[in-house]
């Protein structure tokens, strides 16, 4: 199976315009923003997931410092500085889930992610969303379609679970991968003649397939993000949403140090 790397050069083959479109609809201007060296530094990122999905970092809030400065403040003592007994106070409050101080570090993201995989992510109730509305447009809808070796097989002893393939499959994966270039092709071609035909496109939009990918923002604290990554870095989640799960870690390890490596000992 490929990994992320790998799958980057979907994203790299992406034309200008299109990342443009993708800056233009989270900052609100297109042209003057510098993606590399914006007024976030180096905290900003934009990682690139699956075919044609992202995730980016769109603010945060907070460093490790903010969480034991948090959890001293019941003796209204404060830290300028990491040093060794922070750290040693950290380890402490997350081996005993001591969790109020982690909830003063805060993440807002931008995402795009096949419907599925969104409707994974939203149970996690502790995150605040918005989504962009299929009520409000009828433009830019694209659909995952896993290459023939991203296709995975049905575990036979687990109901919930996918296995890897081997080369043995990989000729029926290819028929499969096909199959679902006809089904998502067939339904957006309807689609579009619906609204043409002047259907709503609240209705219209009921012959979208689930392949869709969705776009929306998502802010949640620290707290509840350790907790989303637990349940979504594990092999029993489904693997597309294992990537956007190790991508944030990515982009976060940089901001919040400390904790990462406590998390992920
Ligand atoms: C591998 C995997 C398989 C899954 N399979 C299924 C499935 O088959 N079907 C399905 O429906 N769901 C499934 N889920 C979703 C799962 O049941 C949770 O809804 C999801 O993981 C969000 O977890 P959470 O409620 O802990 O997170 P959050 O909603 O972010 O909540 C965080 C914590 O806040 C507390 N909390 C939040 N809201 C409430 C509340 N209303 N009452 C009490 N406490 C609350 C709880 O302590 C909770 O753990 C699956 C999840 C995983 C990871």
């Amino acid at each position: 199976m490929m990994n992320r790397d790998e799958t980057s050069k979907y994203w790299m083959d992406l034309d200008s315009e299109s990342l443009d479109a993708i800056r233009w609809r989270f900052y609100g201007h297109q042209s003057d923003y510098d993606w590399e060296n914006g007024p976030y530094e180096s905290a900003i990122d934009c990682i690139p997931l699956l075919d044609h999905g992202y995730i980016a970092l769109l603010d945060h809030m907070g460093t490790d410092i903010d969480i034991v400065n948090a959890a001293r403040k019941s003796f209204g003592r404060e830290s300028t500085f990491f040093d060794g007994k922070d750290r040693k106070l950290l380890r402490y409050l997350w081996k005993h889930r001591h969790t109020s101080p982690f909830e003063m570090v805060e993440f807002k993201f931008a995402v795009k992610a096949p419907l599925p995989i969104a409707r994974q992510w939203m149970r996690h109730r502790t995150w605040s969303y918005n989504e962009v509305s299929r009520r409000y447009t009828d433009e830019d809808i694209s659909f995952y379609v896993p290459d023939a070796d991203w296709i995975r097989k049905q575990s036979e002893i687990d109901r919930q679970a996918s296995v890897e393939s081997g080369m043995d499959f990989f000729s029926s994966a290819m028929g499969s991968h096909m199959k679902m270039i006809a089904a998502k092709d067939i339904c957006h071609d309807r689609y579009l003649e619906l609204v043409d035909d002047g259907v709503c496109r609240e209705q219209a939009r009921l012959v979208l397939p689930q392949s869709m990918y969705v776009e929306y923002v998502a802010k949640v604290n620290f707290s509840n993000l350790l907790h989303f990554l637990e349940l979504r870095l594990d092999p029993h989640a489904q693997w597309e949403i294992q990537q956007y799960a190790q991508a944030i870690v990515e982009m976060i390890e940089n901001i919040v140090p400390e904790t990462m490596d406590i998390f992920n000992a």
